[in-house]
């Protein structure tokens, strides 16, 4: 199917062939569901030991009682499991309660309501301020800076990463920008690891940026690897700490796809000067953490080969889930130029990108075929993708079976949709 190259006569042929298969796959009345960026009740199982596992034991190595009050930033066997998970030091480490996305908006409030380094440091004080948003994106990222009323700028994702030319442009021209969201490895919702040069180039920012610029490094997927030697990001605190430039990076992730996703273990990597700016206001919103959780996690994951054990058994369960839709997607579209995606090989998602134009016309069809997939311009801040291109896949909750029947009715849909938008 070559629709460039097609006559009108040929476009009206394939538009009633393919509504045909349509109102067919209709008929069968399914209810196929690939929102879903979450584990499904099967990876949940994995961690089901977290359930009883201090058996009455609650004193971490050091002593502490963890039932008690206490212990701002975590305990310490619980920032040896971060610390490992970032590859950063422990002293760089602060472990907080079930959501990494919490400690993202209270980072991101405190920084512009206090500054992270003292007062003069709060973006508030500097009137407008804008976020760099690589897109497509994590829509709850961008909900973030849309609740603390921040701007937000776009800047296109590649397959190494945001586009780094455009990203130093415009952090150069706008020292309005002082902040950028990356999720580094396996990016919601492409799939890509940031290149090594990106990484470095990330690392530079803060020598071209507004002084209170921060990367918000949300390393959400940090092990969520699908195959044997996957491939490695390289460390951000590193590469800063050759540039000096250590307190432009924040670090995110939790073990919410890890064990158990609303019961986990988040934490937060930063410069000993972040971290105390952030726990001066921290201090004011709790006395401390759910320790108690944190050492339930300590006992499941005692080390990293034991963490690597677990998100091998994680692997097994997506990896069918995740080949099927790409087999599917490289079956129906490869050659045809109506879809680009990547090949991820870990996270959650898998993104498509349609012709322009067409992503509304494909998610509502697919919901009348009975699939729901995510809105389509979810992947954009203010839930509006300018080219009507990109739809997130997330195939983790359904079973294989099921991501093959969904798959087939996208295929359908988005061809039926990249016809007419010819036709149009
Ligand atoms: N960051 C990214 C990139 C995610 O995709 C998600 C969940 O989908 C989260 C953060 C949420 O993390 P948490 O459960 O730790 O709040």
């Amino acid at each position: 199917m070559n629709l460039d190259q097609a006559t009108p006569e040929q476009l009206q042929q394939w538009e009633a062939e393919l509504a045909n298969q349509y109102q067919s796959l209709q008929d069968q009345s399914l209810n196929l569901d690939l929102t879903r960026g979450k584990p499904s009740a099967e990876q949940l199982n994995l961690s089901d030991a977290l359930d009883g596992i201090l058996d009455g034991d609650y004193r971490a190595a050091d002593g502490t009682d963890v039932r008690n009050y206490g212990g701002l930033d975590g305990i310490q066997e619980a920032k040896q499991f971060a610390a490992d998970v970032l590859q950063v030091n422990t002293s760089e480490v602060l472990v907080g309660g079930n959501s990494s996305l919490t400690l993202m908006f209270q980072t991101v409030l405190f920084a512009h309501e206090f500054g992270l380094q003292g007062a003069d440091s709060a973006w508030k004080t500097q009137g407008k301020v804008k976020f760099l948003c690589p897109v497509p994106g994590y829509d709850r990222h961008f909900t973030v800076c849309e609740q603390l009323g921040i701007d937000m700028v776009t800047v296109p994702m590649l397959s190494t990463g945001p586009d780094m030319d455009q990203v130093e442009a415009m952090i150069k021209a706008d020292p309005q920008i002082v902040g950028m969201w990356c999720v580094p490895k396996y990016s919601n919702p492409t799939g890509v690891v940031y290149s090594d040069e990106t990484v470095e180039r990330i690392a530079q920012l803060a020598n071209i940026a507004n002084p209170y610029f921060r990367v918000f490094w949300d390393n959400a997927y940090a092990v969520h690897d699908l195959v044997e030697n996957p491939p490695e990001l390289a460390n951000i605190m590193d590469a800063c700490r050759k540039h000096n430039t250590e307190d432009s990076v924040l670090q995110f992730a939790s073990t919410s796809k890890i064990t158990h996703a609303g019961s986990g273990v988040c934490f937060m990597a930063a410069s000993p000067a972040n971290l105390a700016g952030f726990q001066q206001v921290l201090a004011s919103c709790t006395i401390g953490p759910d320790k108690v959780n944190q050492l339930r996690h300590a006992r499941l994951l005692p080390d990293m080969t034991a963490l690597r054990a677990h998100m091998k058994k994680h692997a097994a369960i997506i990896q069918p889930r995740f080949n099927s839709v790409l087999e599917n997607l490289s079956s129906a579209f490869d050659g045809t130029g109506l879809g680009t995606w990547e090949t991820p090989v870990g996270g959650y998602f898998i993104s498509f990108d349609t012709l322009p134009g067409c992503a509304q016309a494909v998610v509502k069809l697919a919901a009348d075929a009975g699939v729901k997939l995510t809105p389509a311009g979810a992947t954009f801040p203010y839930g509006k993708d300018p080219q009507d291109r990109n739809i997130r896949l997330a195939p983790t909750v359904p079973t294989v079976e099921e991501v093959d029947q969904a798959m087939k009715v996208f295929e359908v849909c988005v061809k039926l949709a990249s016809v007419r938008s010819k036709l149009a």
